[in-house]
């Protein structure tokens, strides 16, 4: 079977063919009568003020076998929501996704110490990925050596950014891409990042899909 485009986690679903996309739903709007193939189920830092109802319905959706992963979830320095109500959101997401053997999607700024230290701690079963990842080779090196996923979006468009540097040492095995909320298309993130890693597309499209298996166990 010819290899897929792999769309780690998007907010605006395109519903092509021949893509396998992580559509992000965000418990703190109103879900989809019609879930697409596969999604994630989370409640987003920046609602972390305000989550009471929506943590009902994370426990109450998140079974539900259209949402492969949790989240995306995590902790932001910039955003609303103190550091402790997003401590103790990001830790019901932890439980959830144990429980349920889900891996966790992570939206993080400025808190990738936190995170790791995290990790380290409560070292969870499931696999943790953060997404739009965009730090230094140093945290990404440190990340990978707790057990950390990456996906790169829009960022690496820049060669100048972080995620364009980390990318180029980031092991393949823990490597996906995304779209997030932009209107970029997945196929111009991989031929960036294939540009970038100077491989064919082929060669990193069969690197996601066997990535997406081992995580999701599905394609
Ligand atoms: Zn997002």
């Amino acid at each position: 079977m010819p290899h897929r485009y792999i769309n780690l986690h998007t907010h605006r679903p395109t519903g092509i063919d021949n893509l396998t996309e992580i559509v992000n739903i965000e418990l703190s709007n109103t879900l989809p009568n019609a879930l697409p193939e596969y999604c994630s189920l989370g409640i987003h830092p920046w609602h972390a003020s305000d989550n009471n109802i929506a943590l009902d319905r994370l426990n109450k959706h998140a079974k539900n076998k259209q949402f492969i992963a949790i989240g995306e979830t995590g902790l932001d320095k910039v955003r609303c929501g103190t550091y402790e109500q997003q401590l103790d959101l990001l830790h019901k997401h932890i439980e959830l996704s144990e429980e349920l053997h889900k891996p966790l999607i992570l939206h993080c700024v400025r808190y990738y110490n936190e995170i790791i230290t995290l990790r380290k701690e409560l070292k969870p079963k499931q696999a943790w990925i953060f997404h739009g990842f965009n730090a230094s080779v140093e945290i990404m090196k440190q990340a990978t050596n707790h057990g950390f996923y990456f996906s790169y979006g829009p960022s690496i468009l820049n060669s100048k950014s972080k995620a364009a540097k980390s990318l180029l040492h980031t092991p393949s095995d823990r490597l996906f891409f995304e779209t997030d909320d932009s209107t970029e298309s997945i196929e111009n993130i991989y031929t960036k990042a294939a540009h970038i890693l100077g491989i064919q597309i082929n060669d990193l499209l069969s690197i996601t899909n066997d990535n997406f298996k081992f995580l999701f166990n599905s394609i």
